[in-house]
């Protein structure tokens, strides 16, 4: 697919400038990193089924009115997305007690939440990434109390949906993470905030809920095996085609 210069490569992505102005085109690799970058391995196919999961995601979000980046998928693994400022946050929801705050707060992985929790944590891989509060976004501002606010308002429509979309192929969804984007007008001064990046079993937690059975990328981060065969299976339920055109 056509696609200009190369502007970023990242864990999972690599990011390309778009032919029209404004665009970019994410292309989904098979890589997969954990730990902040110190366990290295692929996972054969990944690529394209987390760009099709991501479109059909970011589909059906526009569909019930969260804005986001996502334009067109150009390829098995290519997709083009609206060119946006990276708000410096990771929004971490979570359903269900897992992974770094079963670690932190010493509590069993699994426990329900009364009510669905989100978190902040600045992005920045050198720093690993740290839970930040509120006060920091606010104090830092990197993000100001009315992108804060509507931040909130979009993180918990998108749970409250996809938490419906995954029960309803048998799949909980435990936790997962989100960034936003200010896209910018013409006149580059106003702006609204967006879904950008992706959703994938790579940046959340799937659980099968009659067996239990992680369907994500805690099966490479906790060499569980059987990852290429669980991400299928996400894609499987979706009713997302895996044939390709490689
Ligand atoms: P935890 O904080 O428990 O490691 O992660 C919570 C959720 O957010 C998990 O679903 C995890 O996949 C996702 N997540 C957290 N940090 C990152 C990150 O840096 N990259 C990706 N892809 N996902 C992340």
């Amino acid at each position: 697919m056509p696609k200009g210069e190369k502007l970023y490569e990242g864990k999972a992505k690599v990011l390309y400038k778009g032919t029209e102005p404004g665009t970019i085109v994410q292309y989904f690799k098979d890589d997969a990193t954990a730990f902040n970058a110190q366990k290295k391995g692929t996972i054969a196919g990944k690529g394209i089924i987390n760009n099709k999961v991501t479109e059909l995601v970011m589909h059906n979000l526009e569909r019930i009115g969260i804005p986001t980046h996502f334009i067109e998928r150009l390829s098995d693994r290519e997709q083009l997305v609206r060119e946006v400022e990276i708000v410096p946050l990771e929004v971490i929801v979570r359903n269900v007690v897992a992974g770094t705050m079963a670690k932190r707060l010493g509590m069993e992985e699994g426990i329900r939440l009364e009510r669905p929790l989100v978190e902040f944590s600045l992005k920045d891989d050198a720093l690993g990434d740290p839970l930040i509060a509120e006060e920091h976004i606010l104090s830092l501002d990197l993000a100001d109390e009315d992108e804060l606010s509507e931040i909130f308002d979009m993180t918990h429509q998108i749970n409250d949906f996809l938490r419906g979309m995954f029960a309803g192929i048998g799949i909980e969804l435990i936790d997962f993470k989100l960034e936003f984007g200010r896209l910018y007008e013409e006149d580059e001064v106003s702006y609204s905030l967006i879904l950008a990046d992706e959703f994938s079993p790579d940046n959340c937690r799937l659980w099968d809920l009659k067996t239990g059975e992680k369907m994500d990328k805690d099966r490479f981060r906790r060499d569980l095996g059987g990852e290429v065969e669980a991400y299928q299976e996400v894609a499987r339920r979706l009713g997302i085609s895996l044939e390709t055109e490689e």
